[in-house]
């Protein structure tokens, strides 16, 4: 099989580049390096099955060129992060809707499967939790631009459903919840790089609100192992299917499990969410997955503990820490922080 990746040179779709090009697939990554990184993609470029193409699902060209000669999409470019959806709302906007519809328009023409990669987002305040795929969605409105990202995503979707629905297009939707691994960028503001850096540089640990907020944390590897197991299951077209780990962890926890872990003497310092992003920002305050619906399917369960992830990130962040304090070094600049 031929894989087009969007958004391959992306943390989470490096990962899936590889874990394709290991088991004998070819792989093209589309990608305009936003937030993705060549450096990510250093491991796939020694493999003759794997070509990598700069630009954007904005390009209806390129896309329309990619998707004829690929044999199935997977698209993960999107605009990530809180950070970055709050900063630029509206090139994200952009990005994740008509980025979306462009790729699967032209998944349409040529009859290709898509995998649509979504977002826990899309359950917005609903903190019940665990949250099964059919979910009520509770959302603020949408002049804050977090339930506009939201927003965005469902019609990412909604747009896979009704092709399925009305145009017998092969479509499998699929809800990330926090991912977590090698090569995640802390610049993005995801918490777990951010507070390792921190811990490790010795700062304050940044944890908003009261960090009373709950998340549960999945490695990469996790992930990619689900996606895996969705693109070669018939049975999930037409389907949406959550994709997380199950312990549930708050923020303030987090923050002290990795001073603990590090052996810092890093304090924590409660942010207020207004200084942390923008006034009237809404948090969500827990995001649970119930993944039976997966399991049940493809016999999925993450493999990667917490304590496992923390290991990675920590070491992550050392080395990076290291390599800065030797900039002769060939590491540095292949480093990103
Ligand atoms: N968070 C935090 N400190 C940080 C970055 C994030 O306390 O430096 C919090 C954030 O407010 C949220 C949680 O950690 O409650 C997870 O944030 P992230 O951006 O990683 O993921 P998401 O909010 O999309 O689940």
């Amino acid at each position: 099989m031929t894989y087009l990746v969007t958004g391959g040179a992306g943390f989470i779709g490096s990962h899936l580049v590889d874990a394709l090009l290991a088991r004998g697939d070819s792989v093209v990554a589309l990608d305009n390096l936003a937030t993705g990184s060549p450096a990510n993609l250093s491991e796939a470029a020694k493999n003759a099955s794997f070509r990598f193409v700069h630009g954007s699902v904005l390009d209806e060209l390129i896309v329309d060129e990619l998707v004829h000669r690929c044999d199935a999409v997977i698209h993960m470019a999107a605009a990530v992060g809180v950070r970055l959806v709050v900063e630029e709302p509206l090139r994200s906007l952009i990005t994740n809707i008509r980025g979306s519809q462009i790729v699967i328009e032209a998944a349409h023409r040529y009859r290709r499967k898509v995998l649509m990669t979504s977002t826990s987002d899309i359950y917005g305040k609903n903190s019940l939790g665990p949250l099964q795929e059919t979910a009520d969605r509770i959302l603020g409105p949408p002049s804050i631009v977090r339930w506009a990202y939201s927003t965005a995503k469902a019609v990412d979707e909604i747009l896979a459903n009704c092709y399925h629905r009305e145009h017998d297009l092969a479509t499998v939707v699929v809800r990330l919840f926090n991912t977590v691994g090698p090569r995640q960028s802390a610049a993005y503001g995801m918490v777990v790089p951010r507070l390792v850096r921190q811990a490790v540089r010795g700062e304050p640990l940044t944890v908003y609100g009261d960090g009373r907020q709950t998340r549960c944390f999945t490695h990469v590897s996790d992930i990619v192992d689900a996606l895996l197991r969705l693109l070669d299951e018939p049975a999930a077209i037409g389907q949406t299917y959550n994709v997380g780990a199950s312990r549930e962890i708050s923020i303030r926890e987090l923050a002290e499990m990795i001073i603990a872990r590090t052996g810092s003497a890093s304090a924590i310092r409660f942010v207020p969410y207004d200084q942390a992003y923008e006034s009237g920002f809404e948090d969500m305050q827990r995001k649970v997955p119930d993944t039976s619906k997966l399991r049940v399917l493809t016999g999925w369960l993450p493999r990667r503990s917490l304590d496992d992830i923390l290991t990675d990130a920590i070491g992550h962040a050392r080395r990076e820490l290291a390599a800065r304090a030797r900039p002769s070094s060939p590491h540095a600049s292949a480093m990103r922080t």
